[in-house]
């Protein structure tokens, strides 16, 4: 299971791509330097006894150089062994070298990617030559031994493709992450890229439903995460749970925030690292007390919901971008979460109590069993793991 302790690490806020919907670069962003980590561990040392995952984000974190991380992940993972760190990186590998790659693998560094599927789709909306860079980079990382997942990120003209991505990740053996584009608080323009939140219902509902189909030929982190929040009742991924004070993401220049989403918003600093806060100083903060009051929100608007237990009202960002940063509901996303939770619920519920005791189904191995695997058997693979 994932660590309950999440520190975002953002070594810069610039890229050198160019993607149409990106609203979380910065050209000119400055690079983080090695004494402010040395400060993130002076910090934590005495903040939370927990185990804790660092994630390099950015921007992007390749930006930073193989100095930058020769230092940094020495530094964390000693100075703070008794939290046993672990590392993930989130980079479109553009700038990996031999020489990055064989440190991150040292410090068993799983990379995330992103990649919107076959390169004519994801060159429309990511820009021209991303595919092929991203895939030598997925080439040299796995030549060093690295762990490479893929986010896709859907918008509203390509989930008018959803088959084709479906089946380029299938074929490739890609493990899949989505993420829907999201609007923004720092930019209108990805207003025109947005997935609506009845859209995405649907294709999470249509992963769901080909993940069944292809057990086995493709792994779809989202849907393993949205069965394992309704089959343990309770949220696996910072979406789902009450992410204040779990979550936190530093800035290039040490500033604390809530999450890498609000990283170069000066309303949202919490504080900053060179000062060592307490939990106690950022609970003080206005950010801290403005994210906090989501929870009086979720409580008011989902009290009546049957998943609420392991939703948790969703996102805060997600909450505040249409209101123009005012919190007044929950994530709009509320639609998609409760199309697939149903979806999840019904069909766990009827392989258990329906036809696979009255009809000798799934459960007893009848014929709906034999036609394709149900949500038990996808169950029954997220929780081994
Ligand atoms: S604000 Fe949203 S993305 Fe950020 S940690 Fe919280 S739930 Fe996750
Ligand atoms: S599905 Fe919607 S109403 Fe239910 S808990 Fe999630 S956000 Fe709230």
């Amino acid at each position: 299971m994932k660590n309950a302790f999440h520190v975002m690490l953002i070594p810069t806020l610039g890229c050198p791509a160019r993607c149409s919907y990106c609203w979380s670069s910065e050209p000119g962003s400055p690079i983080m330097r090695v004494e402010t980590v040395y400060e993130v561990v002076e910090w934590l040392k005495n903040f939370r006894d927990d185990r804790v995952t660092f994630t390099f984000h950015g921007g992007e974190p390749l930006l930073a150089g193989a100095d930058f991380y020769r230092e940094a992940l020495p530094l964390l993972s000693d100075g703070l062994a008794h939290m046993k760190p672990e590392f993930a990186m989130q980079t479109n590998l553009w700038l990996l070298t031999p020489e990055i790659a064989d440190i991150l693998a040292k410090y068993h560094v799983p990379l995330g990617t992103s990649i919107d599927g076959p390169r004519e789709l994801n060159d429309l909306q990511r820009g021209e030559g991303y595919f092929d860079r991203t895939m030598k980079g997925y080439e040299l990382a796995k030549a060093h031994g690295l762990k490479v997942s893929f986010i896709c990120t859907f918008t509203s003209h390509s989930v008018k493709h959803k088959e084709e991505i479906f089946n380029f990740f299938k074929d490739h053996r890609f493990t899949l992450k989505l993420h829907p584009a999201l609007p923004s608080l720092r930019t209108n323009t990805p207003h025109l890229w947005t997935l609506d939140p009845g859209e995405y219902g649907d294709l999470l509902v249509y992963l769901l439903d080909q993940y069944l189909e292809h057990i086995g030929e493709i792994e779809i982190m989202n849907i393993n995460d949205l069965c394992r929040c309704v089959f343990t009742r309770r949220g696996s991924v910072c979406t789902f749970v009450d992410c204040m004070g779990s979550t936190f993401a530093i800035g290039p220049d040490g500033a604390i925030y809530p999450c890498y989403r609000f990283v170069g918003m000066p309303d949202f600093v919490m504080g900053n690292v060179e000062d060592h806060p307490t939990m106690d100083d950022l609970s003080k903060s206005p950010a801290w007390k403005f994210m906090q009051h989501y929870l009086d929100i979720v409580e008011q608007a989902c009290g009546e919901c049957s998943h609420i237990r392991y939703c948790r009202g969703g996102c805060p960002y997600n909450a505040i971008v249409p209101t123009d940063g005012k919190m007044h509901g929950v994530d709009p996303h509320c639609t998609a979460y409760r199309r697939v939770f149903d979806e999840i619920s019904d069909r766990f519920n009827s392989e258990l109590f329906g036809s696979s005791i009255l009809e000798g189904g799934p459960l007893l191995g009848g014929p709906e069993r034999a036609k394709r695997p149900g949500i038990m058997a996808l169950m029954h693979r997220t929780m081994l793991r």
